[in-house]
This record gives structure tokens, C-alpha cells and sequence, in this order.
């Protein structure tokens, strides 16, 4: 039959230029993409190579490696030729290591013009050499380490602050006829970072790359960041994202996709359509929805799973989504597409939902 509909998002894209980290596009005319940054020593080549295979597994479209000493810039050209996804070398301080990352046959380089000495008079060698190995940057202004010039100017990092620092690094760059670079104007606060990247947003056309910087532990770091990146996203503003959390890399990767896939920017897999359960419940709804949310980790493929706490929205839930249960008197009807295929006992209504899931899933599949 035909194939369905794309699902409605809020806003179109914002139109941006277009460039490439190594294999992934970035910009208006590609996915949203999802980035994070290894936690391993660079140095350690197998263990950030691992951590890396752990990301891709994951859903992480582009990698990020710290590149703060020599010797991690020796590691560098056994990750970019392992690594499965593009590898980023992130720069601070030293220009040298741009230019080793290039040589190394990374993907992209992460510059922080704010505090690189002389950056200005740095640009046109990098430019020249990322150009000629096809290599993208991002101009990554951060508010904690912004040019002395504009603090001096502004006193503090304001959205104002950042978008100028931005704005002058970009021109810097395309001043020596190179443009493939996107830009992040990064701050704790996300107030001011949605303010600074709408403001970048209208200043040019160059893709966007989202974050708010120092998030915090798990769960404040997704909150600041789904919340940010959502008043961004819903308008079209961004593309390719990366959720800093103090908390295992592959966590970031499953917020950021989580993100992307509420907003319809990326095509949903497991959904699980859980009630919050209250005073009518006749099951322990928190510890159903943990266990069916683990049990079928890792699903790739498009499905909707209604756990619901009693029969009040549970037919109906249940009739929406591919699979569901609705509990009541120690049993479960199983939903498949809206019709119960079976009643269980209640200590059978994980087991049977993942069954049925896999099933589902098998038939879904791939063709
Ligand atoms: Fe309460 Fe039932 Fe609604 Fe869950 S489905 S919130 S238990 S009324």
C-alpha cells in the first residue's frame, strides 16, 4: 500500500548551508544528528574504541574525543580509522593539535576560538588545511571561556555576547573562502541559550550545532537540555545536538534521541504509553512499565506499548498503541491493535507483553 504519511512536526527546518563530518550531513538538508563526547583517556585507544562501538550502538551518529596532550594526538589516527561513526577531535589551547587531528583523518575538529591565543591569526592555516582534507569545524564559543575582548565589552556572557563572538569567528573563516563550519554558542543557563542561538539563527546561515554546556547530573542535565533544545527544535532551530549530562556518555545519546523522537524529528521506536497510576490502580503499574521499558531495551523498530493501571483508559490507550496490557483483579488483558488476544495472571503480564512485543516487532521488520 501506499506508505503513511511522515508525522507532522512543529515548525520546518530553518534553511542552513550544508556541510559533512566525514560521513553524516549536517544541516537543513539532513537528519537532526546526535553526538557525544568519550569519557575514556584518548590515550587509551581500545577503551575509548570500545566506548565509542557502545555509543554507535546506541543511536550516536558523530563522536567527540578530547585532544588535550601530544600523546593523545598520537591515539588519534587509530580511533578515526576504527571508529564506525565520524570522530570529532575537541581543541582547546593549542592550534598544533587542529592540525595533527587533520593529518590523524578525523572527521571534524572542534575549535574554541575563546581560548585559543592569536586565534585570528591562526584561521587561514586551519582553513587552509581542513579544506584540503575536506574537514569540517565547528566554531564551538562556550560561556565559560569567551574572548577576553567581548567580556570586556559585555561584562558577562549574555546572549549578545556569545552571538558576537560567534559571529566574528565565522566571518574570520569565511573571510579565507572557507564556510564548512557550524557553530554552538553554549551556556549552563538555558534561557540564555535559547536567546543566544535564536539570535545566531537570524545573524546567518550556518548550521547549528545545540547544547547547553555544564547540564548537570542525569536527571536536571535532560530536563535543561529536552527543555532548551525543545523551544529551539519546535522552531526549526538546530542541527545536530549533543545532551551534556554528568552521567555515562550512552545516557546523553538515549536523551538526545528521546528528544528528537518526541518531537517527530526522528522516527520513534519503542514508545512505551504508561499510566501514572493512582488510587484506581490494581497493579504496581511503576515496576510493569520498568520492567517491560527494560525487557525490551534496544528495540529497533516502531511500537507503541500501552501499560495501563486499570480498565478506566486501558481499552482505550490499548486500542491506540500496536500492543498494551489494563489491569484489574490480579489479571491482565492483553491488547493486540485494540482487541484482547488473552487474559494472564498478573505475574505473567511482563513476560507476555515482551513475547508479544517480539512477535510484533518480527512482523514489522525489516521486509
Ligand atoms: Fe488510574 Fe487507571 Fe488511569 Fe492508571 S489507567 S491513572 S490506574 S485511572
Amino acid at each position: 500500500g501506499m506508505p503513511a504519511p511522515p508525522p507532522p512536526v512543529l515548525n520546518p527546518r530553518r534553511k542552513t548551508r550544508q556541510i559533512k563530518v566525514g560521513k553524516v550531513g549536517v544541516g537543513s538538508d539532513s537528519p537532526i544528528s546526535v553526538q557525544s563526547m568519550t569519557t575514556t583517556k584518548t590515550t587509551d585507544i581500545n577503551s575509548t574504541l570500545q566506548q565509542i562501538a557502545e555509543l554507535t550502538a546506541a543511536g550516536c551518529d558523530i563522536v567527540r574525543v578530547a585532544c588535550p596532550s601530544a600523546d593523545d594526538a598520537e591515539a588519534l589516527p587509530a580511533i578515526a580509522q576504527k571508529s564506525q561513526i565520524p570522530v570529532i577531535a575537541d581543541i582547546h589551547f593549542q592550534p598544533k593539535y587542529v592540525f595533527a587531528a587533520i593529518d590523524a583523518g578525523c572527521a571534524g575538529v572542534r575549535v574554541n576560538p575563546g581560548n585559543i591565543r592569536k586565534f585570528d591569526d591562526q584561521v587561514k592555516e586551519i582553513s587552509k588545511a581542513a579544506a584540503d582534507a575536506g574537514v569540517s569545524i565547528r566554531i564551538g564559543v562556550n560561556a565559560g571561556s569567551l574572548d577576553k575582548r567581548i567580556m570586556d565589552k559585555y561584562g558577562k556572557a549574555t546572549p549578545e555576547a556569545l552571538v558576537e563572538s560567534a559571529v566574528w569567528e565565522a566571518s574570520l573563516f569565511e573571510e579565507h573562502g572557507f564556510s564548512d563550519f557550524k557553530i554552538s554558542v553554549k551556556h549552563h543557563d538555558p534561557v540564555v541559550m535559547v536567546r543566544a542561538y535564536e539570535l545566531l539563527a537570524e545573524a546567518g546561515d550556518w548550521p547549528l550545532h545545540l547544547g547547553v554546556t555544564e547540564a548537570g547530573p542525569a536527571f536536571q542535565g535532560t530536563i535543561k537540555s529536552a527543555t532548551a533544545f525543545g523551544a529551539l527544535l519546535s522552531q526549526g532551530i538546530g542541527d545536530t545536538i549533543r545532551v551534556s549530562l554528568s552521567a555515562p556518555p550512552v545516557e546523553e545519546i538515549k536523551v538526545g534521541n528521546q528528544i528528537l523522537e518526541s518531537l517527530n524529528l526522528k522516527p520513534r521506536t519503542l514508545e512505551i504509553v504508561s499510566c501514572p497510576s493512582c488510587g484506581r490502580a490494581q497493579v504496581d503499574v511503576y515496576e510493569l512499565a520498568d520492567k517491560v521499558t527494560a525487557g525490551l531495551e534496544g528495540l529497533e523498530v516502531p511500537l507503541r506499548v500501552a501499560v495501563m493501571g486499570c480498565i478506566v483508559n486501558g481499552p482505550g490507550e490499548a486500542r491506540e498503541a500496536d500492543l498494551g496490557v489494563a489491569s484489574g483483579n490480579g489479571k491482565g488483558q492483553i491488547f493486540v491493535k485494540g482487541e484482547v488476544i488473552k487474559t494472564v495472571p498478573e505475574a505473567k503480564i511482563v513476560e507476555t507483553l515482551i513475547e508479544e512485543a517480539m512477535r510484533i516487532a518480527e512482523e514489522n521488520g525489516d521486509p
